[in-house]
């Protein structure tokens, strides 16, 4: 049986750490289109040309390297090398490094595929910019508008930080690929969560990217001296919400379901001095299920549940919806595909949905797409402390070279 080899994939992992590698806090800083990203995807170019493999980087920075015929639909291994600022090793890295051992492994054993296998490190998928460029480009997600509109935090525009590495953002329209250029898109990634830890299961096989709502909220009622004004004389608009957040779980117990998740990330109070009643608190709800009838369920108590809770606390509820994403299924046929082939591997395994977003998303329902997770200790990730097993990184490069094979020859 032909099998990967996990020292060649624990040096390449090892060398691209070292691009954008701080010292002190022993985090990752390779963030989109930064020159530590830039030189990574240099690095990563080399590799495929050393392999004799075609390359190219498109107009929005992906790069890709091709092996096989040049003139049938690919089958494509796709990740990204970007990070989050204090990110770890692992997160992208992973899926990309095993592309190129998929085919370094098919090399070493004589076998040219009938279809190409293209390995793509999509660019600044970790949303600097707000977005998932690489992917969006490639799938046709992108608008000239939003292109010229995209800036970082510190209000950086996509357009000047791409321009400063020698990319036009024009071209990142270019970058479009159809449809029946791709036969199948695999993205194998580190879980990023805790559950297949854990349980001690080696794969979780993907059904579907949870859909997201990000709604921006606020609370009004009035601000009042800490001491003069009774408890009972209030309206405390903070009190509002911290009732609101007792309600999460019944919400979720009646309308949601087991994959649902109601988050409050960020709250503020105003005026925010500890001598004052809260006469405004703004916070954000983010909800995600799997099910966009759920979570439309959701949305609406929400909805309810603040309303009347308002109206208890004498308070005004105002609410924005910033955003409203659906979730995207995973393909049926490859998930039997990875499902099979984790089986004959005797790998132990479960079915389960992406909480995070990910490349493979814009590509499901768009052309054949799945995507499967090994082990992150812990759980943890985008932090210094992500790690997962080089054993787990090992069967997870192999069921990728199992799933690929089987797509591409024949
Ligand atoms: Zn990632």
């Amino acid at each position: 049986m032909a099998t990967v080899n996990i020292e060649r994939i624990e040096r390449d992992i090892t060398a691209i750490s070292q691009f954008g590698f701080n010292e002190e806090d022993r985090g990752v800083y390779r963030q989109g289109f930064s020159a530590a990203d830039m030189e990574a995807r240099a690095w990563l170019r080399e590799q495929f040309e050393a392999l004799g493999m075609t390359h190219e980087v498109d107009g929005a920075g992906n790069v890709m390297g091709r092996y096989g015929p040049a003139d049938r639909p690919a089958i494509i291994i796709a990740s990204h090398i970007d990070s989050v600022p204090a990110g770890g090793i692992f997160d992208g890295v992973l899926g990309v490094i095993a592309g190129l051992e998929v085919v370094r492994t098919m090399q070493d054993n004589g076998i040219v595929p009938d279809f190409p296998v293209e390995v793509i490190a999509t660019a600044e998928e970790e949303g600097r910019f707000g977005g998932m460029l690489g992917a969006q480009a490639l799938t046709g997600h992108l608008t000239l508008d939003w292109l010229e509109r995209a800036a970082d935090e510190r209000g950086n525009r996509l357009a000047d930080a791409m321009s400063a590495v020698g990319l036009d953002y024009h071209k990142a329209l270019h970058a479009y690929r159809r449809p029946e250029t791709i036969k199948a898109f695999l993205e194998l990634h580190v879980e990023q969560g805790p559950v297949l830890d854990a349980e001690k299961t080696t794969i979780g096989i993907v059904e579907g990217i949870s859909g997201v709502f990000k709604w921006n909220c606020r609370l009004i009622g009035k601000a009042d001296h800490a001491g003069t004004a009774p408890m009972d004389m209030r309206a405390d608009a903070l009190m509002g919400m911290v009732d609101f957040a007792h309600e999460i779980p019944r919400i979720i117990e009646e309308e949601g379901t087991e994959r649902s998740r109601i988050t409050i990330g960020h709250v503020e109070c105003k005026p925010g001095f500890p001598h004052t009643v809260p006469g405004e608190v703004d916070f954000t709800i983010v909800g995600r299920d799997l099910d966009e009838e759920a979570m439309r369920m959701l949305s609406n108590s929400c909805r309810r549940v603040l309303s009347s809770i308002a109206r208890r606390h004498k308070l005004k509820f105002e609410y924005e919806e910033m955003s409203w994403l659906s979730p995207a299924y995973c393909d049926k046929d490859l998930m039997n595909l990875i499902e099979t082939k984790t089986k004959e591997l005797g790998y132990s395994y479960k079915i389960m949905p992406s909480g995070a977003g990910h490349d493979v998303q814009f590509f499901c329902g768009y052309t054949k797409a799945a995507m499967f997770f090994v082990p992150s200790v812990g759980g943890i990730s985008h932090a210094p402390d992500e790690w997962t097993h080089w054993s787990d990184c090992e069967r997870g490069a192999q069921l990728l070279y199992e799933c690929v094979t089987d797509l591409a020859c024949g």
